[in-house]
């Protein structure tokens, strides 16, 4: 098929950014925190943070899940599009990571609209689950541990409400999911969900290029 989507050069990404990105203190400085340490570049792209909190307001959210906290960027930029007595079920297994998480949320006043688990996401997942749970959330985001990405999807699918919206990170790898020499455990584990979720019949869906891929799912 022919190509019809535009690419982003650096000077084009800039004028979007530019144009659109409605940015304040607390996220700058979040992102310049984080842009320091060694992982840094796992914190997802600003645009990216308002994108879904548009995608919670668009859903009309008020029980949020995040698999995958790191410092805490994209949890604050969804709590922030919660309503007041909304709620985001926030799982990770860093103390380190999430404790710059928790400082940035607490001074922007949304540390009462996230409930964080260190633990398993998928024991947190499951938990919520047998407590009846299920069907009963709004959005769930995706970022986390790729080897259990098709353990997160299938939970997230068991507790969104039908008409709720699963947003999975990282779908297209650095375009390593196309690169057949490349069998690691995490691309072959994104590259086997992504083919699954496009032929899955309780979803319909797309992958937009936000990011470094960003799959939406929305149940049925
Ligand atoms: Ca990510």
């Amino acid at each position: 098929m022919r190509r019809k989507t535009i690419g982003l050069d650096d000077a084009l990404y800039d004028y979007v950014v530019a144009t659109t990105l409605r940015d304040d203190d607390i996220l700058a400085r979040l992102r310049e925190e984080t842009a320091k340490l060694e992982w840094g570049r796992m914190q997802i792209a600003p645009e990216q943070g308002q994108f879904m909190a548009m995608l919670t307001r668009l859903v009309g959210a008020r029980k949020a899940i995040e698999v995958g906290v790191f410092t805490g960027y994209s949890g604050l930029s969804v709590a922030r599009a919660l309503p007041d007595d909304g709620k985001l079920i926030a799982c990770d297994v860093s103390e380190e990571w999430t404790a710059i998480a928790r400082r940035y949320w607490k001074e922007a006043g949304v540390d009462g609209k996230i409930d964080l688990h260190l633990a398993l996401a998928t024991e947190t997942l499951d938990t919520l689950i047998a407590e009846g749970g299920a069907g009963t959330y709004d959005i769930a985001f995706i970022d986390a541990d790729k080897s259990n990405y098709d353990a997160y999807y299938e939970r997230c699918l068991t507790l969104l409400r039908p008409g709720g919206l699963i947003m999975i990170d990282n779908v297209l790898w650095g375009g390593s999911v196309i690169d057949d020499s490349d069998q690691s455990e995490d691309t072959v584990a994104i590259r086997a969900l992504n083919a699954k979720v496009g032929k899955d019949d309780r979803v319909s869906c797309v992958i937009l290029p936000v990011g470094d891929g960003l799959t939406l799912a929305r149940k049925n």
